[in-house]
C-alpha cells in the first residue's frame, strides 16, 4: 500500500509491504521510488518512526539517482551518462569508429560513431536503436497478449507505435492499437500493462467499472505496473 511521511519540507512517498522477516528493509530504486518491507506484526506507527529515522538517507539516495536520471532533460549523450532500456540503467560508452553501431555490452550501451563529439548524431543512433528494439519487443509482447486475450478479441487488430509526449498507448474503434515507443525504456511488465489496457478497450472504449473488471481478470497486478510506470516518468 502507498504511504507518505513528512520530513521537514519534504514528502516521502513509499510502498509498504509486510513479509515474514525480522527487520525493516528500505530500498530506493533508480527511478526514485521507495519500497519498505516490514516484519509481519509491525504497527504502522513503528514503520513511520523507522522511516523518519532513515529519511535523510532516503533523500540522499533519491538525489543520487535523480542526479543522473535518464529522463531528466537535457541529455548530453556523452560517455558515463545513463540511459534506460527495459527498466534497467545502462551507461553510455561512446567510441570513435569508422563503422557506426549501437550494442549492449555488460551493463554498457556502446555507441560507435564516426564523430564522438557530434551529439545530434549520437542521439539519432540511439533513437534508431530504441526503435529497432521496440519493434522486436512490442511485437513479441503483443502476440503474447493477443493469445491471452483471444476470447475478447472479436476483430482483426493491428499494432503500431510512435513517440508520444502524453500517452503510453491508444486504441481506436477499428482495433488499431498504438504504443508509445518510449515504453521500450520501461520494464516489460509495464509494457504488458499498457498492451493489456489497450486490448481491454476493444471491449470498452472507456474507463468504466466494467473496463477495470476486465483488466483485472486478465492482468491482476495492473495497479502495480501502472504505478511503476508513473514513477518511472518523473
Ligand atoms: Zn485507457
Amino acid at each position: 500500500m502507498k504511504k507518505t511521511i513528512q520530513y521537514g519540507t519534504t514528502v516521502i512517498e513509499f510502498d509498504l509491504t509486510y513479509s515474514d522477516r525480522k527487520t525493516l528493509g528500505i530500498k530506493v530504486f533508480p527511478d526514485t521510488h521507495v519500497e519498505i518491507t516490514a516484519p509481519l506484526n509491525t504497527t504502522e506507527n513503528a514503520v513511520i518512526e523507522k522511516v523518519k529515522s532513515k529519511a535523510n538517507w532516503i533523500i540522499k539516495q533519491k538525489e543520487f539517482f535523480l542526479s543522473f536520471h535518464p529522463l531528466t532533460p537535457p541529455r548530453k549523450f556523452i560517455s558515463g551518462e545513463t540511459h534506460l532500456y527495459l527498466g534497467k540503467q545502462y551507461r553510455l560508452k561512446i567510441i570513435e569508429s569508422k563503422e557506426e553501431s549501437v550494442k549492449l555490452y555488460s551493463g554498457y550501451l556502446v555507441i560507435r560513431t564516426t564523430d564522438k563529439l557530434n551529439k545530434k548524431r549520437i542521439k539519432h543512433l540511439l533513437h534508431n536503436w530504441y526503435q529497432q528494439k521496440a519493434t522486436i519487443h512490442f511485437h513479441t509482447l503483443f502476440e503474447k497478449w493477443t493469445l491471452a486475450m483471444l476470447p475478447i478479441i472479436q476483430k482483426e487488430i493491428t499494432l503500431s507505435f510512435k513517440w508520444m509526449d502524453t500517452k503510453w498507448g491508444m486504441c481506436n474503434a477499428h482495433g488499431k492499437i498504438t504504443l508509445n515507443t518510449e515504453l521500450i525504456k520501461a520494464p516489460k511488465k509495464c509494457i504488458e500493462y499498457v498492451i493489456a489496457h489497450e486490448m481491454c478497450h476493444l471491449q470498452y472504449l472507456n474507463h468504466s467499472k466494467s473496463f477495470y473488471k476486465l483488466l483485472t481478470t486478465y492482468y491482476p497486478s495492473w495497479r502495480e505496473a501502472k504505478s511503476r510506470l508513473e514513477h518511472f516518468m518523473v
